[in-house]
């Protein structure tokens, strides 16, 4: 292919990044490069393996896809025998037990007071009706779930998960993400006591055998030219108008498109005009502490099958634990080993106290009974992702609408899960696929439909 559109440069290698790389890659277009501040591929799909032996996520990371292309592609970064499949069994711990996911469906589950609370919540309300434009994420859980679910599960897990109450957060983002509640089914469920779980035989994930999830994205990049990635390469500087980058090395790079998939806030914040500047300071994001235990030992019998579990209660500090050896048994140093993983949102309006976190950490571990005795810890893990959650703020459409379109006039597309600040389109397959949008969209004017239409990709399985 010709290189009539001029130097492409792609600033972050995470999934989004990679996506485009690879794409113009595939395409056959040579003039382009690639730069991330990180030593390492993969952004927060990255994995570590720790002094130990253990292999860790940001986070447990579960494979997705709505996209037929992303599937080809996990095909070829990843041969067929290198793929562990497994359920994907999610829990609720709460009121010293483990609920399947939803709870919705499982109330009956709940001590009585509590099921019968939830259900006189659920009978009260409407499931027609919402106004996105005008309801907050708060009004929205109360509009389709009613006060019991609100009060037990849905406020409090996700002010855990989000740092931010639900009254902070706006409702256009939820989708396909949350099942509104089918009142019928759940009275069935209730008489019949049936366990009505979101997995089963059609609810499948694949993990890579070996090296975490990150094992993805080392994999994709050692398929790039190598003389076009750039790592330890952080931008310093970007002149809109001049169409320039600056790097902390010393590096100047200019382009004629820019595919930016660095924080959005963050890429403002570098630019050479002051208006840029002053928005920035207008993005909600909330941070995450992983925190990961390697134990020695077989698990608990209760735990031997469980993908995740959430956690909405206080008398631990986690949204959710995963159990990290049941994705693969290569996530530990042998056998006789297994390992937890715990994520602690963050945010201006829930500080975490850092020098305490581990500490709570293991005494949430050992409340919730996750682990039985602390002498089986043989290794623990810790980092923090600064950018870890796109926070679905009020008013984020509005500034999105504002921002992306304008920075697409200069030739810069900011896109990836920070890039483009769209929760809902911003787990792995979605991010990949806005990377190659972007690069079909430079190159042939094609639309960049995961972006703009997220609620579309979110209930559709794409080409
Ligand atoms: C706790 C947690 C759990 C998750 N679980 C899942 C899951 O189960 N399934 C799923 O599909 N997704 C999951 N995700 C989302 C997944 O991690 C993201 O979809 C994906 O990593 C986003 O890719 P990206 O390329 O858009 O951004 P990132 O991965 O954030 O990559 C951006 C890159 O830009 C680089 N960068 C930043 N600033 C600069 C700079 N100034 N100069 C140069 N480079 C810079 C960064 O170093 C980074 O490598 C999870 C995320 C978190 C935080």
């Amino acid at each position: 292919m010709q290189n009539d559109k001029g130097k492409i440069v792609i600033l972050g290698a995470g999934p989004c990044g990679l996506g485009a790389a690879w794409r113009l890659r595939e395409l056959g277009y040579d003039n382009w490069e690639i730069h991330d501040r990180n030593e390492y591929i993969g952004g927060l799909s990255a994995s570590f393996v720790d002094d130990n032996g253990f292999t860790w996520d940001v986070g447990g990371h579960v494979l997705f896809s709505h996209y037929d292309y992303f599937n080809r592609l996990m095909e070829v970064v990843i041969p067929e025998d290198q793929w562990l499949d497994h359920e994907r069994e999610s829990w609720i711990w709460m009121r010293e037990r483990f609920i399947p996911y939803p709870l919705q469906y499982n109330i009956g589950r709940l001590p009585e007071k509590d099921m019968m609370e939830c259900l006189a919540g659920l009978m009260k309300c409407r499931n027609v009706g919402f106004d996105f434009d005008e309801g907050t994420f708060h009004d929205w859980i109360m509009h389709f779930f009613g006060e019991g679910i609100a009060k037990h599960f849905l406020v409090p897990y996700n002010k855990k998960v989000w740092a931010y109450p639900p009254e902070d957060l706006d409702a256009h983002w939820i989708g396909e993400r949350v099942a509104v509640p089918d009142l019928n089914r759940i009275m069935n469920n209730i008489i019949n006591d049936k366990d009505d779980c979101s997995w089963g035989p059609n609810n499948t994930f694949s993990f890579p055998l070996h090296g975490g999830t990150g094992e993805i994205w080392r994999n994709l990049a050692r398929k790039l030219p190598q003389d076009k990635i750039h790592l330890s390469s952080e931008l310093g500087a970007w002149d809109a108008e001049k169409k320039l980058l600056r790097f902390e090395n010393g590096r100047e790079e200019a382009y004629d498109h820019l595919i930016s998939t660095i924080p959005l806030n963050q890429l403002l914040q570098k630019s050479a005009r002051d208006g840029h500047r002053k928005d920035s300071d207008s993005f909600v994001l909330s941070a995450s502490n992983i925190i990961g235990v390697g134990l020695k030992g077989e698990p608990p019998e209760r735990l031997r099958t469980k993908c995740w579990m959430y956690f909405p209660e206080d008398d631990n500090p986690f949204y959710r634990v995963t159990v990290f050896s049941n994705y693969s048994y290569n996530n530990v140093p042998g056998k006789g080993y297994w390992s937890l993983m715990g994520e602690v949102s963050e945010s201006p309006k829930k500080h975490v106290d850092q020098a305490r976190l581990l500490d709570t950490a293991l005494e949430g571990f050992v409340n919730t009974r996750l682990i039985e005795n602390v002498n089986d810890i043989v290794a623990t893990w810790t980092f923090r992702a600064e950018y870890a959650y796109p926070t679905p703020f009020l008013g984020r459409d509005k500034l999105l609408d504002a921002f992306l379109p304008a920075l697409k006039q200069h030739d810069v597309y900011s896109r990836g899960r920070f890039g483009g600040w769209k929760y809902e389109c911003g787990n792995m397959d979605h991010v990949l696929m806005q990377g190659v949008e972007a690069v079909e969209h430079i190159l042939f004017g094609t639309p960049e439909i995961t972006l703009q239409y997220p609620s579309f990709i979110n209930t559709h399985r794409i080409r």
